[in-house]
């Protein structure tokens, strides 16, 4: 029997780092000793007294049935909590309050319910994936803005085509942002807010890295934007504030019709997010700042190493001030994926090549700093002799 794929699923851009996955697989059968600075999942165990409370929570039978689709009304009251207290911004938990499977599933859901055939769908390119990928499964049509370094890694909205404008339904934005490290100003989301109101789009901010900031420069909410609620939908996780990738919870805040919108698909598809994950993770939002910002404390530390080390050996880098990524451009005479290519071969580092998050990417390379400082250091001086 031969099944033939959706034309959606085989309409797929091709997966980029195919390549370099198997070149890692073939490396690793060598006996090759890799030290992996590609991964964008935190190495540090979730705290343990979210742990704690998930083992009460998965005790009690209550939490045993079907969750309730738009998250438990503690669970989104704790949320309006928290972004009270981190942004002082006041929301509805009834209504300005949904709770996901992982932000990556609302992102990936929320064309589902605006986008239209032909629609156009902005997406920030390089970028996370996940955007672009689900206008293509509404059958919208993504149109990439370049981040670049001549544009401070924001995207030119002056710049977009009447032609483009006039069928745009949405628009992505991500900061701080995997993987240029870029963290917005207050200027730049009260344009992005002008921008979106004046053209009738829905502006989706993912605020994935809002939590793992450096120098204690805490970057701002778009909904702190007079009007934001008006037009905008923040995308929050608690996958990389609080070490819970695993965990898949996550959750968006702001426009009232939006929210709706998202919830009607969402309720149609999924069932909502265990009950024991949404108790622990009321837990994890009241926790004590003194924990994170040890974990802050720990990627800043290897931030800095990372940082001088490339700086030391001549490395182009943006210094980053939130994420726990670093952006560089990869040397004279390499493209992304032939630096990144001689890094895993001359050196064993992986690092993920920039064009793999779209063309503008094309002339860097990111390094995640989701391993220990010790083997950052031994990175650093593999790479040094390695050029
Ligand atoms: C990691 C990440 C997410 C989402 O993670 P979830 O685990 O699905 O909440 C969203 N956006 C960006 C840019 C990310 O890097």
């Amino acid at each position: 029997m031969r099944f033939e794929l959706a034309e959606r699923v085989k309409n797929l851009p091709p997966y980029l780092f195919a390549r370099i996955d198997s070149m890692k697989a073939e490396a690793v059968k060598r006996g090759m000793d890799i030290i992996d600075l590609s991964i964008g999942d935190p190495d540090i165990p979730t705290p343990g007294h979210i742990v704690e409370a998930m083992r009460e929570a998965v005790k009690k039978p209550e939490n045993h049935r079907y969750p309730s689709y738009e998250g438990m009304p503690s669970f989104r009251e704790a949320v309006s909590e928290w972004y009270r207290r981190r942004f002082g911004v006041n929301l509805d938990p009834e209504r300005e309050v949904l709770s996901l499977i992982g932000s990556k599933e609302g992102i990936g859901h929320i064309s589902l319910a605006f986008v239209n055939p032909s629609d156009v769908v902005l997406c920030p390119s390089p970028g996370y994936p996940v955007y672009h990928i689900g206008t293509l499964f509404a059958g919208g049509h993504p149109h990439f803005l370049p981040l670049i370094e001549e544009n401070d890694f924001f995207p030119d909205l002056d710049s977009i085509p009447e032609e483009i404008l006039s069928r745009t339904k949405m628009l992505f934005l991500n900061y701080p942002n995997n993987p240029t490290t870029q963290v917005a100003t207050e200027e730049f989301f009260r344009k992005a807010v002008d921008f979106a109101s004046k053209h009738n789009i829905i502006l989706c901010h993912d605020a994935a890295y809002s939590e793992i900031y450096f120098d204690n420069n805490r970057p701002i909410s778009i909904l702190q934007i007079e009007g934001a609620k008006e037009v905008a939908v923040e995308f929050h996780s608690l996958s990389k504030t609080y070490n819970m990738t695993g965990w898949r919870i996550g959750f968006v805040v702001g426009n009232e019709e939006v929210i709706k919108g998202l919830g009607k698909i969402k309720t149609n598809l999924d069932s909502g997010v265990f009950q024991a994950i949404q108790e622990a993770s009321i837990v994890a939002l009241k926790t004590e700042d003194s924990i994170l910002s040890s974990l802050r404390q720990t990627y800043q530390q290897r931030r800095d190493l990372l940082y001088k080390g490339l700086k030391e050996i001549g490395l182009d880098v943006k210094r980053p001030l939130a994420t726990f990524y670093l952006w560089a451009k990869v040397p004279e005479g390499f493209t992304s994926e032939e630096f990144t290519i001689h890094l895993l071969q001359k050196a064993g580092v992986l690092t993920t090549p920039g064009n793999g998050f779209g063309e503008p990417g094309e002339g860097y390379i990111r390094f995640a700093l989701t391993t220990s400082l010790q083997r950052i250091e031994e990175a650093v001086q593999r790479i040094k002799e390695s050029l």
